[in-house]
């Protein structure tokens, strides 16, 4: 491929991948049955648009030299504003967050109540040691990632919930902690604040956001079947969110079928092999 072919190829993919991706992925709601796979799909069409728009400058310089100077322009600042946009907004979102989670585990710590040898807890296989419970009347709970990571559960979850639903709430939330999906969510969350404002897609990030829902449901649905999870999400949630109903209904069905899973799995493999095949080009050529 000539300099000039292979630079307006690596834009317009780093444009495509970067506008068009979080527009069409939202729309495609077959894959909220298969949550491993699509969070895969996501993570490396978001980062193979990165990589695109990172390459765009080396690749222009690499291949045309001066002989482009408009398309060496628009990959030079190309490539600048998307590294100038992701070191500020991972630097933003980075210490923002830790910052507020540890301000919230000091709250935690502090006006909390911990749940200790508790049966319900003991049975669901909760291994770590910190479940803490917050006197408030609306029913939640969630958990703090990190260091001394903990679940924590309102009062008034505890009262709603059966020995067998708080099993399965603890196991969703364990499911989070060990699958890590603070590092998934903030690593999308930088992506998204790295884009320009007037471009930003909302419902890309809910979708993520439901997506890793749907996962920690899952794994807890392994240990404890689709039925107390789905008396729980319904016994927490004070009104029907869409979220929750969501939920529900993916509950409600058998996962993807496995063929299904392998394709969407593929197809996130050869979208990221896209940036390295051109890395490839110009190691090699
Ligand atoms: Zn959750």
């Amino acid at each position: 491929m000539t300099g000039p072919l292979l630079t307006a190829s690596v834009v317009l993919a780093a444009l495509a991948l970067v506008l068009l991706a979080p527009r069409v992925l939202p729309a495609w709601t077959a894959l909220r049955s298969m949550p491993g796979p699509a969070l895969l799909l996501w993570q490396s069409v978001s980062l193979a648009g990165v990589l695109c728009a990172l390459l765009a400058a080396p690749v222009a310089v690499l291949t045309t030299g001066l002989s482009q100077p408009l398309l060496l322009g628009l990959a030079l600042s190309l490539s600048g504003v998307m590294l100038v946009r992701l070191l500020l907004s991972g630097h933003r979102v980075g210490t923002d967050l830790r910052r507020r989670r540890a301000q919230h585990r000091e709250l935690v710590d502090l006006v909390g109540e911990h749940l200790a040898g508790d049966p319900a807890r003991a049975a669901s296989g909760i291994t770590r040691p910190d479940v803490t419970v917050l006197a408030q009347g609306n029913p939640s709970a969630y958990c703090l990632p990190g260091r001394g990571d903990r679940i924590v559960l309102t009062s008034a979850a505890l009262d709603r919930l059966g020995a067998a639903e708080l099993r399965a709430v603890l196991a969703h939330e364990q499911g989070h902690l060990d699958a890590r999906h603070d590092l998934l969510l903030e690593l999308f969350t930088v992506l998204h604040e790295a884009v320009p404002e007037p471009l930003r897609v909302p419902a890309a990030l809910a979708e993520v956001h439901l997506l890793a829902e749907a996962l920690a449901d899952r794994i807890a649905e392994q240990r404890t079947g689709p039925t107390d999870l789905a008396r729980a999400l319904v016994a927490m949630a004070a009104t029907g969110t869409p979220e929750v109903t969501a939920r529900v209904r993916l509950l409600a069905h058998p996962p993807a079928p496995w063929h299904t899973r392998v394709a969407v799995t593929l197809l996130a493999l050869v979208t990221l092999a896209l940036p390295a095949a051109v890395v490839g080009f110009l190691t090699f050529s």
